[in-house]
């Protein structure tokens, strides 16, 4: 599946770096450019899924998630070079020639991409940001067949227009995926849905929850630190039962949790730095 979705995506490069470097258009070579960063984001993305899915081990004690940010971040970087590649190019604006055969490989190219794109839609999973930059990989297409087309038969000029236009969409997708990136590096807390979830299930078992602190791992994974407050005559072992009972059921909604008991006392405060 993985292979073929890559071979499409590769042969779609193909047609559209002869139709951006041999054929004139600078349209089909931002395209052209944006599918080859493509494909290597597909490649890193894969890498780094696989490494992410490993489970705690010594050097990673809270797991490898976060390492499934490598492809998102090598994403990132590879689309900010071809950015400042595609940029340079269009600031040397002297007219052009356009010929009929771009617009055929630019159609060829796109046509391979439908069938990788297709294909990538059985996979999901990490693949989320890749799919996403080959779904605006199609919108692309019919810009770069349309503008190419008419800058072959009309005016060289809207070739460069549709050029121009591929590559401030390529600064739009970069900052879509840098602030998606940011929400998981920023440690930013779940939705309240997961919070309600985490208290149910500690009232579920008699325990009275003091402060929580929670925080989004890679999006489908949370950790955090729970208060349960205790009165100096409960019983340990049960207290320890019943926490263990919370931890494995939250451990089926992957939230890994740290649970500490604090003395009720008469003056009680739930600051998120305790
Ligand atoms: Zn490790």
């Amino acid at each position: 599946m993985l292979t073929l979705t890559i071979l499409f995506s590769g042969l779609g490069g193909v047609f559209k770096i002869l139709g951006g470097v041999l054929y004139g258009s600078k349209a089909v070579f931002v395209d052209a450019m944006t599918s080859v960063a493509n494909l290597m984001a597909l490649l890193l993305a894969v890498r780094y899924w696989r490494d992410s899915l490993k489970p705690p081990d010594e050097d990673h004690h809270f797991g490898h998630y976060k390492l499934a940010f490598g492809g998102s971040i090598s994403t990132l970087m590879i689309y900010s070079f071809v950015a400042g590649v595609v940029t340079l190019k269009l600031v040397e604006l002297r007219e052009y020639t356009v010929s009929l055969e771009a617009p055929l490989m630019a159609f060829l190219g796109v046509s391979c991409y439908l069938i990788a794109i297709a294909i990538s839609r059985r996979l999901r999973g990490a693949f989320t940001h890749y799919s996403k930059f080959t779904v605006s990989e199609l919108i692309e297409g019919v810009v770069v067949i349309t503008s190419s087309l008419a800058g072959a038969l009309l005016s060289y000029l809207i070739d460069y227009a549709g050029a121009l236009f591929l590559t401030l969409y390529i600064f739009y997708e970069l900052r879509d995926v840098f602030s998606e990136v940011m929400e998981y590096v920023g440690d930013r807390a779940p939705s309240p849905d997961v919070a309600r979830t985490i208290r149910e299930e500690f009232s579920k078992n008699n325990l009275s929850l003091g402060s929580l602190r929670l925080r989004n791992v890679d999006g489908t994974h949370y950790q955090g630190v729970a208060t349960v407050l205790v009165s100096p005559d409960e019983d340990m072992m049960s207290l320890s039962r019943r926490v263990d009972e919370v931890k494995k059921s939250l451990r089926d909604h992957r939230v890994d949790l740290v649970v500490e008991f604090k003395l009720r006392t008469q003056e009680m405060s739930f600051e998120y730095g305790e």
